[in-house]
């Protein structure tokens, strides 16, 4: 039997709560401890500077401005219902120990949880969100800028592998190796 848009973006929601749950009980618990490792501190400082690299090349290529035609004066856009689950709990995690807040409610009723009027309500964002470009933005924007925007990527995403690897390791490490999925993405109705 297939679902309504209703029962999947409810199916959806609650599977993003359940991750936003563990990520805030795992923060309570062990964030100050893992804000007090140099190691930590020094990979989440690169992390941030790596998002604000990628953030700069996305407004000077013009891959932001694209996107917000498509979303906003078009209303097409790719930030749909279900994306959410994209977010893993170690990447909630992550937005806690940037200290950015986690958006707690829907906001855009046929969008992914965590898009707002003005975009991603998230700083630290899943992989796919960073480096997918859809046919829009090579048709519009030159292959030299898209190699470009492509490299500055790079601090941020692999900062953000090293970061996902440590902390899994740590979290581990105090709770045991079994039914630890920190990872996984959950799309419920597929
Ligand atoms: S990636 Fe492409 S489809 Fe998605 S919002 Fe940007 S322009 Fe639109
Ligand atoms: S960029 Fe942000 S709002 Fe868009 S799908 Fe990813 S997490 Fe959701």
């Amino acid at each position: 039997m297939s679902l309504t848009p209703e029962e999947k973006k409810a199916q959806a929601t609650a599977v993003i709560r359940e991750k936003m749950a563990r990520a805030q009980e795992l923060f309570t618990r062990f964030g100050q401890d893992f804000l007090s490792e140099e190691g930590i501190v020094r990979l989440l400082r690169r992390y941030r500077q790596g998002i604000e690299r990628s953030n700069q090349a996305m407004a000077q290529v013009g891959t932001f401005a694209e996107c917000k035609v498509c979303s906003v004066d078009e209303g097409r856009g790719c930030c749909k219902v279900g994306l959410e689950n994209e977010t893993t709990v170690i990447i909630l995690l992550l937005n806690h120990l940037l200290d950015h807040p986690v958006p707690q409610e829907r906001e855009v009723e046929e969008g992914c949880f965590f898009v707002g009027k003005q975009g991603c309500r998230l700083l630290a964002k899943p992989y796919l969100c960073r480096d997918y470009f859809c046919r829009r933005h090579f048709e519009k924007i030159a292959k030299e800028k898209m190699i470009f925007v492509t490299q500055e990527l790079h601090q941020e995403l692999e900062t953000l592998y090293l970061l996902e690897e440590a902390l899994i390791k740590r979290l581990r490490e105090r709770l045991g190796g079994f039914l630890l999925d920190f990872q996984t993405r959950n799309y419920p109705w597929w």
